[in-house]
């Protein structure tokens, strides 16, 4: 009997915990964007990078395309999806209860990984339709972005900024960034907004097309404004070389924001450990995965966050001695004591 009882017993062991991971493979999901977009193939980078050690892990980490980063961050909330790409701008409001989250309140549950690559507010044109600057849009049909994306509020910040009003001034339509290309080389809209990493498939898209086609400057006394009215934007570059076929003739002027990697304080710290070590410890095969991946350094993808680090990714953070970059304030409340000391 004691026998059986303890083969019962290892069973149970060998079934409940194997070394470094779960005892049965666990699926996550990442919620991304577009598929012409930045975020769909960086949710592909991350989980290509994770998947190759599943069997250690027992993780095995999918991707799905979805609305944008407003949509992600109330997946990932609601406990729909285990990790999301979100902009900065977007985790700020969410962690303060602004914008979209202005009556649900701030997000407490709302968690920082990391900070992936830069996003520019990117304004494209047809050539003929003389749009040279924000300003230039009254009158014209728009396309802000979908509900659910991250562009649509910057869209609306551009246009408050210039005196636009949404309603009166602009034809606004809310079409996915997915469709906004072919809207413009079908000349159904004029312009369209949409923030995001460059090069992307999308701006290629819409400037390689019969329609000639401008990426227009967001630049001039409205931005300063904006700039010092927001603390999440910062001012960017969209390089001419990405998009040849564009009428352009140098690199655009614009303002940005950055895509982070968020999640659920919920989730457990074992899988976003995995996640965080797998990702850094492969930094220069991750890097290759994408050319808007050019400018990470390991400091700068712990910059740009607002929600406090997940308890997982600052296990990793701490023992790869990156937790010196992070400051005070992405630390939880209740690690302060245990992690503080380890920053600069
Ligand atoms: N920034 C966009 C959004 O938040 C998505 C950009 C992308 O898919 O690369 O909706």
């Amino acid at each position: 009997m004691k026998k059986i009882l303890s083969i019962i017993l290892a069973l149970c062991v060998t079934l409940i915990w194997t070394p470094m991971g779960f005892s049965r493979t666990k699926f996550v999901t990442i919620g991304t964007g577009g598929v012409t977009g930045v975020y769909y193939p960086t949710g592909g980078a991350i989980s290509r990078i994770v998947n190759k050690k599943s069997k250690q892990y027992h993780l095995k980490v999918t991707v799905e395309s979805t609305a944008g980063s407003v949509y992600n961050i109330n997946a990932v909330l609601s406990g729909d999806l285990e990790f999301g790409i979100a902009q900065s701008d977007r985790q700020y409001q969410a962690w303060y209860g602004l914008a979209e989250w202005k009556n649900k309140g701030p997000q407490k549950n709302l968690r920082s990984v990391f900070s992936i690559h830069p996003e520019s507010i990117t304004l494209v044109a047809r050539a003929d339709a003389n749009i040279n600057s924000p300003a230039d849009l009254k009158g014209k049909r728009v396309n802000l972005g979908n509900p659910g994306s991250g562009q649509l509020q910057n869209s609306r910040d551009v246009l408050a900024a210039f005196g636009l009003d949404e309603k009166k001034d602009i034809k606004a339509e809310y079409a996915k960034a997915v469709e906004a290309p072919s809207l413009l080389q079908d000349e159904r809209i004029d312009a369209f907004f949409y923030t995001v990493g460059h090069p992307n498939g999308n701006i290629k898209e819409a400037t390689a097309g019969r329609i000639k086609v401008k990426i227009v400057p967001i630049t001039g006394a409205p931005v300063e404004k904006l700039l010092k009215k927001y603390p999440y934007y910062a001012k960017s570059i969209i390089p001419h070389k990405f998009y040849p076929d564009a009428v352009n003739e140098s690199d655009v002027p614009t303002i940005g924001v950055k895509a982070t990697f968020v999640t659920s304080k919920k989730i457990s710290p074992k899988i976003v450990y995995a996640i965080t070590k797998e990702v850094f410890e492969n930094f220069e095969q991750f890097k290759k995965l994408h050319p808007a991946y050019a400018v990470l350094t390991k400091e700068n993808m712990l910059q740009g966050l607002t929600a406090p680090i997940h308890r997982g990714a600052l296990k990793y953070y701490k023992e790869s001695g990156l937790i010196k970059y992070l400051k005070p304030e992405l630390i939880p409340e209740k690690y302060k004591k245990k992690y503080l000391k380890y920053l600069k």
